[in-house]
């Protein structure tokens, strides 16, 4: 699904990233007038362009072609635990699989899927899901657009940091044009390089790559009765579904206590040491996978 997602938002680069390759670049060729790329923008992981700009172009013909290529991979969210719930056990005496909880998890699960045309109806997403709020900057062809956006923080220790008035590429579900304002639903595909002839002021005219975060419009399932009703049948009928959630447990390390003993030679009483596990408060949070059967 992912890898589908980032063909659509890489498709129009591979054939002019091929071409780029034919015409070959000299490697002692000076560097690409290209630099003002990162003070252009205002995310601090931006380096150097360190593309050279290959299309030999007549004179005085601008150089519209785009071409986006990876960067830097997503990062997945990753459990560090896994549990099942049963749901035949669900409310019985002792049991630790409640309704409640059903009800939790599930909100989690609808909020972790894309809506897709598979034959469940939705797919797990592969990347962390935010909402972004943009503003289109620039129109990169084929749905896709350079915007300032923002969006929170996702992810265990904010693996996706949140953006603030960020450059990020886009690619929406129906055309757009610079200047429209919106909110999605997005899912991040990681870092890519975005070589382009900048339309905006005050950069009207340079050839730029500039490496930005890619999020693609999507939907999630909805939060509802039906949507739970359908989620318990599917497990019923076998399917294997699961969501990721940050649980609070106890600390592993010092038993929940905060603290660990240490005996002290001709003393009564132990040595208590910090646990710096959980920082002496006894609990940890991690992230959960939650397998769901029948
Ligand atoms: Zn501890």
């Amino acid at each position: 699904m992912i890898s589908r997602l980032l063909l659509a938002l890489l498709a129009s680069a591979v054939s002019l990233a091929a071409q780029t390759t034919v015409f070959g670049t000299k490697a002692n060729e000076p560097a690409a007038p290209a630099a003002p790329a990162a003070a252009a923008t205002t995310a601090p992981a931006t380096t150097a362009p360190t593309a050279k700009v290959a299309p030999k172009a007549a004179e005085d013909e601008v150089d519209n072609t785009v071409v986006i290529t990876p960067f830097r991979s997503l990062t997945p969210p990753e459990a560090k635990s896994t549990r099942t719930f049963k749901l035949s056990k669900m409310n019985k005496l002792g049991a630790t699989e409640t309704s409640k909880d059903l009800q939790r998890l599930y909100s989690a699960f609808a909020t972790q899927r894309i809506v897709d045309g598979s034959p469940s109806g939705s797919s797990k997403a592969t990347g962390y899901l935010a909402t972004v709020n943009y503003s289109l900057v620039q129109d990169l062809g084929d749905n896709r657009f350079l915007a300032k956006a923002a969006w929170p923080a996702a992810g265990p220790n904010e693996a996706l940091a949140a953006g603030v008035d960020t450059m990020a590429i886009l690619l929406l579900d129906k055309p757009g044009k610079v200047g429209d304002t919106g909110k999605i639903t997005g899912m991040h595909v990681g870092t890519v390089a975005l070589l382009f002839t900048a339309a905006y002021p005050p950069l009207v005219g340079k050839r730029l790559t500039l490496r930005r975060e890619a999020f693609v419009e999507c939907s999630t399932l909805e939060d509802s009765p039906a949507g739970l009703q359908k989620f318990v049948d599917a497990i019923n009928a076998g399917a294997e579904l699961s969501t990721t959630t940050n649980e609070q447990i106890a600390c592993k390390k010092c038993g929940g206590l905060g603290f660990t003993r240490e005996a002290q030679k001709g003393q009564l009483l132990d040595k208590r040491i910090p646990c710096a596990e959980c920082a002496s408060s006894g609990k940890v949070i991690i992230s959960v996978e939650t397998k769901f059967v029948p």
